[in-house]
């Protein structure tokens, strides 16, 4: 059974449900205008019926499509042949148990986890759904390729289209929205990069003219296979949770794209029996860029079997535009405004019985340097997860005993300028970074110490403050 026989993308609001073709490149029905899913005829292929099943792929790691922490799950998301497939080894991420961070949180120690997305090739999940949506791309013969960014989806394409020499890669960022760390690797990689005046949500509205008027094919996570990818994060998770279900997921929020994966994935998951248990979902806003916590939290917005209020979005909408309201947070990469996957992470919301919360600067950066000094690090964005836990801790919405699994989405070094400037004894720096964003204190700030270069200033600077 070939693989456009199995699955096949579809509209995901129920009263239109139009179905097409797994060939053809859409990033939203040509019916109705909402979001397409990828889905499968599962009965027409040969889906695992246990983990032991995927398991077995572990022991052809020669093959590299086994080797990939994305790909080993292929038959959880069976659209491509395996010759179109592309990887580059993406997905080796590592889910650890943090107990410094757990205490941070207010959890029982062995009970929080971290998921460590960072330690992708690109140094973001983003690959996680790139080296899918690319192969879609290679599947339907795509010369070029495009993206809206903060910055790791476009490090991502890039990457994947300099390996590969399969297609070029344009990027389209916004005016000082990105940070050196994300923007060398794109430049580096040698994409074209266009920086328009404006933010990632002007930027979004620009590469979907253009990806629509010349034909080049869209990977921001509006592509529906870019989720498919995203899915393997949750199945690693459960892999080296030796397939039990934890109780929480919690993950930040931007376009919605993971948080709507994660979804989808335990909703396939239950379905084809895989697990009986659905993790509770928790996203989390970053409190300058709250469109979800706001809609979710203050209008009351639901999936509503398909039927959210979208009167209520549009004049949040409207109103955000009247006021000139931008979105505005140190973790860049959440700093989204019109969260392209809205409705489709209201449904993840509603199957996986979630919560939205929003999160300071000043919380998300304590937050990023308590993961810091207890574990491998992340950027800004990554750290609003755990300090996303820590407030529904305090709030007694997670238990102590509760099993939490954080994602931790980008790697430390993706926004270094923060992180020197949070551990900063310069005053002006800390202010031009961090205090303009709100941020008042470096509360957990490892200051380095300014010593004379002779021995014993050394010596006695070591007995002092080691
Ligand atoms: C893209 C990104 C996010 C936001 O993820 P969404 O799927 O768009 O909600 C969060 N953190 C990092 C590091 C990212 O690169
Ligand atoms: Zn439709």
């Amino acid at each position: 059974m070939s693989n456009s026989q199995i699955a096949y993308q579809k509209c995901i609001s129920p009263s239109c449900g139009k179905t097409y073709d797994i060939q053809q490149v859409l990033v939203a029905c040509p019916q109705c205008g909402e979001l397409l899913d990828v889905r499968y005829n599962w009965d027409k292929g040969a889906p695992p019926t246990s983990w032991k099943d995927i398991e077995k792929n572990w022991a052809h790691r020669d093959n590299k499509l086994n080797f990939s922490g994305v790909w080993r799950f292929r038959s959880l998301f069976p659209f491509a042949p395996d010759e179109k497939i592309v990887t580059l080894g993406e997905g080796q991420t590592l889910l650890q148990q943090a107990n410094e961070v757990a205490k941070y949180v207010g959890m029982n120690a062995d009970n929080l986890h971290l998921q460590y997305e960072g330690m992708n090739p690109s140094g973001s999940f983003k690959d996680n759904g790139m080296t899918a949506a690319f192969t879609h791309a290679h599947m339907v013969g795509a010369k070029r390729a495009a993206c809206a960014s903060t910055g790791n989806t476009s490090a991502s394409l890039a990457m994947y289209c300099s390996v590969t020499q399969l297609m070029k890669a344009v990027i389209f960022i916004g005016t000082g929205k990105i940070s050196y760390g994300k923007l060398s690797q794109a430049l580096d990689y040698g994409a074209l990069t266009l920086q328009i005046s404006g933010d990632f949500d002007d930027a979004m509205v620009r590469v979907k003219e253009v990806t629509r008027d010349m034909d080049i094919y869209l990977v921001n996570s509006v592509n529906p296979f870019r989720l498919e990818g995203q899915k393997s994060i949750m199945f690693r998770v459960l892999e080296a949770l030796r397939w039990e279900v934890p109780d929480w997921i919690v993950v930040p929020g931007g376009n919605l794209g993971n948080s709507s994966a994660f979804g989808k994935a335990f909703y396939e998951l239950k379905q084809l029996g895989l697990i009986d248990k659905v993790p509770r979902l928790a996203v989390i806003n970053a409190s300058g860029a709250d469109t979800l916590d706001q809609l979710y939290n203050r209008q009351g917005v639901r999936w509503n079997d398909g039927n959210p209020q979208r009167d209520v979005i549009k004049a949040f909408y409207d109103k955000m535009d009247a006021e000139g309201l931008k979105a505005s947070t140190l973790a860049s990469a959440i700093e989204i405004n019109r969260p392209v996957n809205l409705i489709k992470c209201l449904r993840a919301l509603d199957f996986c019985n979630g919560v939205v919360r929003q999160v300071t600067d000043q919380e998300i950066m304590d937050a990023k340097s308590r993961v810091g000094s207890g574990g491998i690090g992340c950027e800004p964005a990554s750290a609003a997860s755990v300090a996303g836990a820590k407030l529904l801790r305090e709030e007694g919405v997670i238990a102590p005993s509760d099993k939490v699994v954080c994602i931790l989405t980008g790697h430390l070094l993706k926004d270094p300028t923060a992180t020197v400037a949070y551990h900063s004894t310069d005053q002006d720096t800390f202010n031009e970074v961090l205090g303009s964003r709100g941020v008042r204190r470096a509360t957990f700030a490892n200051r380095s110490i300014t010593v004379k270069n002779e021995l014993d200033d050394i010596v006695q600077a070591i007995q002092l403050y080691g």
